[in-house]
């Protein structure tokens, strides 16, 4: 086995329990292969954890196991069926889930989704990329799917050096499957769709943001409408609103499947939407806002904070007085109390005040670490306008 030692510097950010060693953390001799399980170490050659080294990434050491034991074939299964049994007492209403959410269930970079019967795997850095054979063999085993699908089309892939795929690894997937989703049926495109399908992290936002939105309602990014459709059991009429075409398509077609005739979907940039309707009298009764990540890096902090204030300040404009407003932030950099504050700018320069209704995150397939800030990255706020 490679061996890896921290530097002083390193050894100090260590102990503090992150899960990530950044290279400069590291002393310059590396006797380790790309992508294998290495040892980490002290200068006095004291053990300290295994975990997968990139010979590319930034992130040269990504923490396994604090022990000595063998990260095997054994130890592997070990974890996805930890991580099915969480997911078995967490997850409700669908069976469409994040079975193994990478550092949170103790396999770093890997996620792997679960749409009834088929999977999709992700695997984003080198340490993984070697494991797919047998993952794959894992999954076969304990789950028996009807496909398994590689959805390595991303680009923080490229931080590895490794190239962007996509591929069918088990069965033949068809191209669309029907899940379920509280009393919403829907149609995700494992193979097309964004991310590995479906936006599986707002699952329990979508369902319980539905009890208070009533009366007029925009869904805006609404993707293939789960938010929306949910919303339309019990509003009077919903717009949902996304720039891509296939993410329209889908969602009319989500929208039939429910029989719900109160719910449109029109393709169009969000901003021109709230544009236009700033001349609307009628206003509001509920907005949902989920954008995708506008702060996709530390440098993009500033201009993500006016992107989500203009965002958030036109949709509020058009809110009735005790309108709902469901807004959510993607931006692991942009930090809740800093979204909270965005916010609370709002409200002031609207002259309005906004009373918290829910504060949440991500659904609890998605679980955070608190020795990692990274893997909360989802806010979801809930607020009414008083
Ligand atoms: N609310 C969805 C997920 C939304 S993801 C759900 O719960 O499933 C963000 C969506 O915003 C994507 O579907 C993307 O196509 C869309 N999008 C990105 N920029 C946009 C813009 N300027 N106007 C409209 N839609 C946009």
């Amino acid at each position: 086995m490679g061996r890896l030692i921290l530097t002083p510097k390193g050894l100090s950010w260590f102990r503090k329990g992150h899960p990530w060693i950044f290279g400069n953390d590291l002393e310059r001799n590396r006797d380790a292969a790309p992508g294998s399980i290495v040892s980490l170490e002290t200068k006095s050659g004291k053990f300290l954890a295994q975990g997968f080294y990139s010979d590319q990434s930034k992130i040269a050491f990504r923490l396994i196991s604090r022990t000595k034991e063998a990260i095997d074939g054994n130890y592997w299964k070990k974890c996805i069926l930890k991580a099915s049994q969480y997911r078995q007492a967490v997850v409700a209403q669908t069976n469409a889930y994040r079975l193994v959410f990478g550092e949170s269930d103790g396999i770093p970079s890997l996620i792997i989704d679960r749409y009834g019967d088929h999977m999709v795997m992700q695997t984003l850095t080198q340490g993984t990329e070697n494991l797919i054979p047998l993952i794959t063999e894992i999954l076969l085993d304990i789950f028996h799917p009807h496909s398994i699908i590689l959805r390595n089309d991303l680009a923080v892939r490229e931080l590895e050096g490794l190239p962007p795929e996509k591929k069918i690894i088990v069965g033949d997937s068809p191209p669309r499957v029907e899940l379920l989703e509280g009393e919403i049926r829907y149609q995700a495109d494992l193979w097309n769709g964004q991310k590995t399908g479906a936006y599986l992290d707002q699952r329990e936002n979508r369902l319980l943001a539905a009890r208070f939105l009533r009366g007029r309602v925009v869904d805006a990014f609404c993707y293939n409408g789960l938010f929306g459709l949910h919303a339309a059991r019990n509003a009077s009429r919903v717009i949902g609103v996304d720039s891509s075409p296939e993410a329209i398509q889908q969602a009319r077609e989500n929208a039939l499947l429910n029989g719900l005739i109160n719910i449109e979907f029109r393709k169009e940039n969000v901003f021109d939407f709230f544009k236009r309707e700033a001349n609307e009298e009628q206003g509001y009764d509920g907005i949902i806002l989920d954008p995708p990540a506008f702060a996709k890096s530390k440098e993009d902090i500033a201009g993500a904070t006016r992107g989500y204030k203009e965002l958030n300040r036109r949709a509020i404009r058009l809110l009735k007085p005790g309108g709902i407003l469901v807004t959510s932030s993607c931006s692991y950099n942009l930090s809740e109390s800093k979204f909270l504050e965005i916010l609370r700018d709002c409200g002031k320069d609207l002259g309005c005040t906004l009373r918290i209704i829910e504060r949440r995150g991500q659904s609890a397939d998605h679980p955070v670490l608190l020795s990692f800030p990274e893997s909360f990255y989802l806010k979801c706020l809930f607020l009414e306008k008083i």
